[in-house]
């Protein structure tokens, strides 16, 4: 990446640290460089991970929201089977549930494995024992791990980190930001952290060419990448929280997510604010899109369903009318981001949630606001396609979107769905995601549909 960066033109020094960060007030006026030089700069954005340097010299402050402090002890191995081949240049990462924590396996290259153990401080402390041996207890005593590390050799470069997630509370200032680590850290079990990096370097980019182009207002940008980035990291602490709830170990969290619940206002029992944090919260006000965590909406339902061996759940299945709700909602400006252009439009607001007025949910905006039912929704989208002449596939695959979308507009409470007996129950969706793969032996278990029925298109 930094070749290429350089190679579009970036001057890239390399090997020197940033080792002194000069201001006034709320501005950066240098950064003071270990080989005796200085930057100046009109913008200045800390992209240096945990280290934070122009974080902490600027002594912006952190939030952890979450009790959950974890630590990770990992290794890399030669020659460690894999589980699944998917061809060059695929891979599959495993997540493997022990009880007490977590192992992560994760094949870099043709030879090469990356496996880490991820368990509660407290159990880490409790245990008395090494990080070594709880490691190596782990990697042992898991059938899965040992099968496929039988002929493996460590490369001997045992590591150790603590993974407390944290989010700084402002993320932009005169001419400062914060992107990536530095911004914030998610726990590793949804493995957030390239894209939140990544989605963090992409926002900072647009933001700055709309304000040296003069496009957009300074201060609006800056409480645009704020919130945005802050949402987006809060929503995968929140999310990651929700996938250790799961587990045996972490069965406190039932009470803590119904502490969260009550700070949005809603007095729920522990098992429904789990349920809660669970479904709600899958709209992104800049993406057109339904996905929480990384995941799309039918990826995390399909996840849910096989943690706790149900089937998928969908609001929308079993009902067949559906109206839009905007009572009390809050409009703002968000940002929509194409071809290193930012354009702004209208969202909505509402108990933590926001819907952007944009793509398929504009659509379903429109749609619902008189009310509607799935047959006209089905019917209508089918004209458009057939009008448009694409292909079944293609077609298929927008009829799919518009449903799940439909699915996180009622989750989050911006459609309330019912359903009305003279009119056919919901038909025509296809379900499924080829994202999540369980390892389980369907002969053992039947596998699991998506919840949706098939299409008919
Ligand atoms: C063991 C482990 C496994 C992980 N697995 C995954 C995974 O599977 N998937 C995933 O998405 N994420 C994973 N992560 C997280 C991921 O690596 C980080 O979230 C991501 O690298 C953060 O990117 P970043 O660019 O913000 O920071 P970094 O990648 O940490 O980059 C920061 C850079 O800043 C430089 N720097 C620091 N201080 C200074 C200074 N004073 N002056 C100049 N330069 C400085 C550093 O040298 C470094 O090059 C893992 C992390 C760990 C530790």
């Amino acid at each position: 990446m930094l070749d290429h960066a350089q190679s579009l033109g970036c001057q890239v020094r390399q090997p020197v640290s940033v080792h002194r960060v000069d201001r006034e007030g709320d501005r950066v006026t240098a950064l003071g460089l270990d080989d005796g030089s200085e930057l100046r700069a009109r913008q200045y954005v800390d992209a240096s991970g945990h280290a934070g340097v122009l974080r902490r010299a600027i002594g912006v402050e952190i939030d952890c929201p979450t009790s959950l402090q974890n630590i990770a002890i990992w290794d890399y191995w030669q020659n460690a089977e894999w589980a699944v081949s998917v061809g060059v240049g695929g891979t599959r990462v495993q997540v493997l549930s022990l009880g007490y924590g977590w192992i992560w396996f994760i094949p870099l290259g043709p030879t090469r494995t990356s496996v880490g153990l991820v368990v509660p401080a407290a159990y880490y402390k409790a245990s008395g024992k090494r990080p070594e041996e709880i490691y190596r207890d782990a990697v042992e005593n898991d059938p899965v791990t040992r099968r496929l590390m039988r002929n493996a050799t460590s490369e001997g470069r045992l590591s150790t980190t603590k993974d407390w997630s944290f989010v700084a509370r402002r993320l932009a200032g005169d001419n400062w930001w914060l992107a990536g680590e530095s911004a914030g850290f998610a726990d590793p079990i949804l493995a957030a952290g390239m894209t939140l990096a990544h989605l963090c370097a992409r926002d900072v980019a647009y933001a700055i060419l709309a304000e040296e182009s003069g496009e957009q207002d300074a201060d609006w940008l800056r409480e645009w990448y704020d919130e945005s980035n802050r949402t987006k990291i809060g929503r995968h602490i929140r999310f990651a929280d929700f996938w250790y709830s799961a587990n045996g170990y972490f069965s406190d969290l039932q009470v803590e997510t119904q502490a969260i619940a009550r700070d949005a206002g809603l007095d729920l029992t522990p098992a429904e604010a789990w349920r809660w944090l669970g479904t709600g919260g899958f709209i992104d006000g800049d993406r057109v899109g339904t996905e929480v965590g990384s995941f799309s909406l039918g990826a995390v339902k399909l996840m849910a369903s096989r943690f706790l061996d149900t089937d998928p759940h969908y609001e929308i299945v079993g009902n067949n009318t559906f109206y839009l709700d905007m009572d009390g909602a809050e409009e703002r400006w968000g940002a929509r981001l194409e071809n290193g252009k930012m354009s702004r439009h209208r969202t909505h607001h509402r108990d933590g949630k926001t819907l952007p007025e944009v793509g398929v949910y504009a659509a379903l905006v429109s749609a619902t606001r008189s009310g509607t039912t799935s047959a006209r929704l089905l019917a209508a989208i089918q004209a458009n396609t057939s009008r448009a002449g694409l292909a079944p596939e293609k077609a298929a695959s927008i009829v799919q979107e518009t449903f799940v979308a439909l699915e996180a507009m009622v989750c989050d409470g911006w459609i309330r769905a019912s359903f009305d007996a003279s009119l056919p129950p919901l038909a025509g969706v296809a379900g499924g995601d080829a994202i999540i793969h369980s390892n389980r032996d369907p002969r053992e278990k039947k596998e699991k549909t998506t919840g949706l029925p098939q299409a008919t298109a």
